[in-house]
Protein backbone atom coordinates (compact mmCIF):
# COMPACT_ATOMS: atom_id res chain seq x y z
CA UNK A 1 0.00 0.00 0.00
CA UNK A 2 1.19 3.75 -0.72
CA UNK A 3 2.17 5.78 2.15
CA UNK A 4 1.86 9.39 2.20
CA UNK A 5 3.26 11.65 4.49
CA UNK A 6 2.13 13.06 7.69
CA UNK A 7 1.14 16.78 7.06
CA UNK A 8 1.15 19.49 9.24
CA UNK A 9 -0.74 22.23 8.71
CA UNK A 10 0.60 25.18 10.99
CA UNK A 11 0.54 29.31 10.89
CA UNK A 12 -0.26 32.42 12.74
CA UNK A 13 -2.28 33.51 15.13
CA UNK A 14 -6.24 34.26 13.10
CA UNK A 15 -4.80 33.20 10.04
CA UNK A 16 -7.74 30.63 9.81
CA UNK A 17 -6.35 27.18 10.34
CA UNK A 18 -9.36 26.17 12.27
CA UNK A 19 -12.00 26.93 9.29
CA UNK A 20 -9.84 25.76 6.93
CA UNK A 21 -9.38 22.54 8.24
CA UNK A 22 -13.40 22.47 8.99
CA UNK A 23 -13.76 23.05 5.26
CA UNK A 24 -11.26 19.53 4.88
CA UNK A 25 -13.48 17.72 7.61
CA UNK A 26 -16.53 18.73 5.62
CA UNK A 27 -15.87 18.12 2.16
CA UNK A 28 -12.37 15.71 1.55
CA UNK A 29 -13.54 12.66 3.60
CA UNK A 30 -10.57 10.98 1.73
CA UNK A 31 -8.24 12.81 4.30
CA UNK A 32 -8.09 11.82 7.97
CA UNK A 33 -7.93 14.56 10.05
CA UNK A 34 -6.58 14.17 13.54
CA UNK A 35 -8.85 14.73 16.75
CA UNK A 36 -6.90 16.82 18.68
CA UNK A 37 -6.81 16.57 22.71
CA UNK A 38 -7.63 19.50 24.53
CA UNK A 39 -8.38 21.21 28.74
CA UNK A 40 -10.52 23.41 27.05
CA UNK A 41 -14.26 23.74 27.06
CA UNK A 42 -16.23 22.66 23.94
CA UNK A 43 -17.91 25.56 22.35
CA UNK A 44 -21.47 25.06 21.35
CA UNK A 45 -22.03 22.52 18.83
CA UNK A 46 -18.81 21.08 19.13
CA UNK A 47 -18.89 17.20 19.56
CA UNK A 48 -16.14 15.26 22.15
CA UNK A 49 -14.26 12.87 19.64
CA UNK A 50 -15.28 14.82 16.15
CA UNK A 51 -13.82 18.34 17.01
CA UNK A 52 -11.76 17.67 20.36
CA UNK A 53 -11.29 15.58 23.02
CA UNK A 54 -12.31 17.39 26.11
CA UNK A 55 -10.11 16.14 29.07
CA UNK A 56 -9.41 17.70 32.21
CA UNK A 57 -5.88 18.86 33.25
CA UNK A 58 -5.91 15.64 35.42
CA UNK A 59 -6.26 13.56 31.92
CA UNK A 60 -4.52 15.77 29.97
CA UNK A 61 -1.25 15.55 32.42
CA UNK A 62 -1.78 11.45 32.72
CA UNK A 63 -1.45 11.74 28.70
CA UNK A 64 1.76 13.76 28.84
CA UNK A 65 3.32 11.06 31.10
CA UNK A 66 2.35 8.21 29.60
CA UNK A 67 4.23 9.48 26.56
CA UNK A 68 0.71 9.08 24.52
CA UNK A 69 1.00 12.79 23.01
CA UNK A 70 3.02 13.09 19.61
CA UNK A 71 3.17 16.68 20.61
CA UNK A 72 1.60 19.22 22.71
CA UNK A 73 1.62 23.07 23.87
CA UNK A 74 -0.05 25.56 25.79
CA UNK A 75 -2.04 28.03 23.24
CA UNK A 76 -2.37 31.27 23.90
CA UNK A 77 -1.13 30.43 27.26
CA UNK A 78 -4.47 29.56 27.94
CA UNK A 79 -5.64 25.74 27.35
CA UNK A 80 -3.57 22.90 26.57
CA UNK A 81 -3.57 20.92 22.98
CA UNK A 82 -2.06 17.86 21.93
CA UNK A 83 -1.73 15.47 19.30
CA UNK A 84 -2.69 11.82 20.51
CA UNK A 85 0.19 9.55 18.66
CA UNK A 86 -1.29 6.07 17.74
CA UNK A 87 -4.29 7.40 15.52
CA UNK A 88 -2.05 9.62 13.62
CA UNK A 89 0.60 5.88 13.68
CA UNK A 90 -2.72 3.88 12.61
CA UNK A 91 -3.52 6.86 9.88
CA UNK A 92 -0.05 6.48 7.94
CA UNK A 93 0.14 2.83 8.16
CA UNK A 94 -2.99 2.22 6.77
CA UNK A 95 -2.19 4.73 3.84
CA UNK A 96 -4.52 7.48 4.62
CA UNK A 97 -4.20 10.88 3.65
CA UNK A 98 -3.32 12.15 7.64
CA UNK A 99 -3.31 15.93 8.40
CA UNK A 100 -3.28 18.11 11.85
CA UNK A 101 -3.81 21.15 12.29
CA UNK A 102 -2.45 22.38 15.25
CA UNK A 103 -0.10 25.96 16.51
CA UNK A 104 3.60 26.33 15.89
CA UNK A 105 5.11 25.09 18.43
CA UNK A 106 3.50 21.84 18.02
CA UNK A 107 4.28 22.35 14.37
CA UNK A 108 8.09 22.29 15.40
CA UNK A 109 7.68 19.11 18.31
CA UNK A 110 6.54 17.30 15.31
CA UNK A 111 9.41 18.16 13.03
CA UNK A 112 11.60 17.11 15.85
CA UNK A 113 9.68 13.53 16.33
CA UNK A 114 8.84 12.94 12.23
CA UNK A 115 11.43 14.88 9.86
CA UNK A 116 9.75 13.15 7.14
CA UNK A 117 6.40 14.87 7.44
CA UNK A 118 5.31 18.06 4.87
CA UNK A 119 4.62 21.50 6.65
CA UNK A 120 2.73 23.61 5.06
CA UNK A 121 2.18 27.09 6.25
CA UNK A 122 -1.05 28.77 5.99
CA UNK A 123 -0.11 32.46 5.39
CA UNK A 124 -2.67 35.57 5.00
CA UNK A 125 -3.22 36.79 2.21
CA UNK A 126 -1.50 40.41 3.16
CA UNK A 127 -0.25 41.80 6.75
CA UNK A 128 -2.57 44.41 6.58
CA UNK A 129 -5.34 41.70 6.21
CA UNK A 130 -4.26 39.55 9.39
CA UNK A 131 -3.87 42.72 11.30
CA UNK A 132 -7.29 43.71 10.36
CA UNK A 133 -8.83 39.74 11.37
CA UNK A 134 -6.16 40.19 14.67
CA UNK A 135 -7.62 43.80 15.70
CA UNK A 136 -10.47 43.38 13.82
CA UNK A 137 -13.80 43.24 17.00
CA UNK A 138 -11.71 46.19 18.43
CA UNK A 139 -12.26 45.49 22.23
CA UNK A 140 -8.17 45.18 22.97
CA UNK A 141 -6.85 48.03 25.05
CA UNK A 142 -3.56 49.40 22.81
CA UNK A 143 -1.08 47.20 24.82
CA UNK A 144 -3.06 44.26 24.00
CA UNK A 145 -2.97 45.30 19.75
CA UNK A 146 0.57 45.46 20.46
CA UNK A 147 0.96 42.43 21.81
CA UNK A 148 -0.94 40.68 19.23
CA UNK A 149 0.85 42.90 16.68
CA UNK A 150 4.49 41.20 17.89
CA UNK A 151 3.09 37.98 17.87
CA UNK A 152 2.09 37.96 14.36
CA UNK A 153 5.38 39.47 13.22
CA UNK A 154 7.30 36.15 14.95
CA UNK A 155 4.71 34.20 14.07
CA UNK A 156 4.76 35.20 9.84
CA UNK A 157 9.11 34.76 10.70
CA UNK A 158 8.35 31.16 10.80
CA UNK A 159 7.07 30.53 7.28
CA UNK A 160 10.78 30.03 6.17
CA UNK A 161 10.88 26.89 8.61
CA UNK A 162 8.23 25.34 6.21
CA UNK A 163 8.13 23.19 3.14
CA UNK A 164 5.13 24.71 1.55
CA UNK A 165 3.05 28.09 2.43
CA UNK A 166 -0.38 28.54 0.98
CA UNK A 167 -2.67 31.74 1.05
CA UNK A 168 -5.39 32.08 2.75
CA UNK A 169 -7.30 34.40 0.36
CA UNK A 170 -10.42 32.17 0.14
CA UNK A 171 -11.23 29.51 2.30
CA UNK A 172 -12.50 26.85 -0.40
CA UNK A 173 -9.86 27.75 -2.63
CA UNK A 174 -6.98 27.30 0.32
CA UNK A 175 -8.21 23.80 1.36
CA UNK A 176 -8.69 22.65 -2.36
CA UNK A 177 -4.82 23.29 -2.88
CA UNK A 178 -3.66 22.02 0.41
CA UNK A 179 -5.75 18.23 -1.04
CA UNK A 180 -4.71 18.26 -4.24
CA UNK A 181 -0.72 18.86 -2.20
CA UNK A 182 -1.45 16.04 -0.28
CA UNK A 183 -2.57 13.85 -2.33
CA UNK A 184 0.75 14.87 -5.34
CA UNK A 185 2.86 13.45 -2.54
P1 LIG B 1 -9.25 26.59 19.18
O1 LIG B 1 -9.30 26.59 20.69
O2 LIG B 1 -9.68 27.90 18.62
O3 LIG B 1 -9.99 25.42 18.59
O4 LIG B 1 -7.74 26.38 18.75
C1 LIG B 1 -6.77 27.26 19.21
C2 LIG B 1 -5.41 26.92 18.63
O5 LIG B 1 -4.98 25.63 19.08
C3 LIG B 1 -5.32 26.89 17.11
O6 LIG B 1 -4.21 27.73 16.75
C4 LIG B 1 -4.99 25.45 16.78
O7 LIG B 1 -4.11 25.36 15.67
C5 LIG B 1 -4.29 24.98 18.03
N1 LIG B 1 -4.37 23.53 18.22
C6 LIG B 1 -5.46 22.73 18.06
N2 LIG B 1 -5.14 21.46 18.31
C7 LIG B 1 -3.82 21.43 18.62
C8 LIG B 1 -2.90 20.38 18.98
O8 LIG B 1 -3.21 19.19 19.05
N3 LIG B 1 -1.62 20.76 19.23
C9 LIG B 1 -1.20 22.05 19.16
N4 LIG B 1 0.08 22.30 19.41
N5 LIG B 1 -2.04 23.07 18.83
C10 LIG B 1 -3.33 22.75 18.57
Amino acid sequence: MSRHPLFVLAGPTAVGKGTVAAYVREHFPEVWLSVSATTRAPRPGEIDGVHYHFVSDDEFSQMVEAGELLEYAVVHGRASYGTPRRPVEEALSRGKLPLLEIDLQGARQVREAMPEAHFVFLAPPSWDELVSRLVGRGTETAEERAARLETAKVELAAQAEFDSTITNDEVRRAAEELVSLMKDH
